[in-house]
């Protein structure tokens, strides 16, 4: 049921995914991220040598995308990718470009919609994302739109690709933040925007308990949980 859904919208390195993981592991919502669905294209898009911005070659490519999300024990969500887990392949850098390409494309978006409504109908989530509130789930019983600075965002990105290994600098991550953020931000299809009724949440000077206290205050209010 849409209406039993959160939505967390809000622009790249905000801290959508840990705050929606958390949060629907504390009150047994499936936590949907949509980004990774994004992802996957650009990383099929990628792996096929096509230019991220060639609409009509990523347009022809889609009827061969079957996508698939799985959940471990511990309630992690897995990305495949026709058959493949890719869940660790679509977080390389390069790929966040290539996703935030193909995000723009109206044919890629449409593709992506009934699968997340199709989550939503199913099962009570936490979805994070960039335009669920206004578009994927407009009936949503809870928005929330999630915030930070850019040079806040890119510092806690950084933590987190250092700790996977990824190697990067911290001028290259805020530089794909600032790409992304004007890219996601400015086109012309479902930009990243906060729907008029969506709460807003600025974690620029919060760290992440207190911010996941909001969160679940914001829940527990909003589903009387
Ligand atoms: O959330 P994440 O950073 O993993 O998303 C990767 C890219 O996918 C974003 O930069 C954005 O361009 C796109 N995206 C989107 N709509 C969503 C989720 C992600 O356009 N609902």
């Amino acid at each position: 049921m849409e209406e039993r859904s959160v939505c967390l919208d809000g622009p790249s390195g905000a801290g959508k995914s840990t705050l929606a993981r958390l949060a629907a592991e504390k009150f047994g919502f499936i936590y949907v991220d949509t980004g990774a669905l994004y992802r996957s294209i650009g990383l099929h898009v990628w792996r096929n040598g096509i230019d991220s911005k060639d609409e009509s070659r990523v347009a022809e490519l889609l009827p061969d995308i079957h996508l698939e999300l799985q959940y471990d024990d511990e309630g992690v969500q897995r990305v495949l990718l026709n058959g493949k887990d890719v869940t660790d392949d679509i977080r390389l850098p390069p790929i966040s470009i290539y996703a935030s390409d193909v995000s723009a494309m109206p044919a890629v978006r449409a593709f992506l919609l009934d699968m997340q409504r199709d989550m939503a109908a199913r099962y009570d989530t936490i979805m994070d994302g960039r335009d669920i509130g206004t578009v994927v789930l407009p009936n949503a019983g809870l928005k929330v739109f999630l915030t930070a600075s850019p040079n806040v965002r890119a510092g806690r990105r950084y933590a987190e690709l250092v700790r996977k290994g990824v190697k990067t600098t911290p001028e290259e991550v805020l530089r794909d933040i600032n790409y992304r953020d004007s890219n996601d931000s400015s086109r012309a299809n479902a930009p990243l925007r906060a729907a008029d009724d969506a709460v807003h949440l600025d974690t620029s000077r919060l760290d992440l308990n207190h911010s996941f206290e909001k969160l679940c205050e914001l829940i527990r209010e909003r589903f009387g949980l």
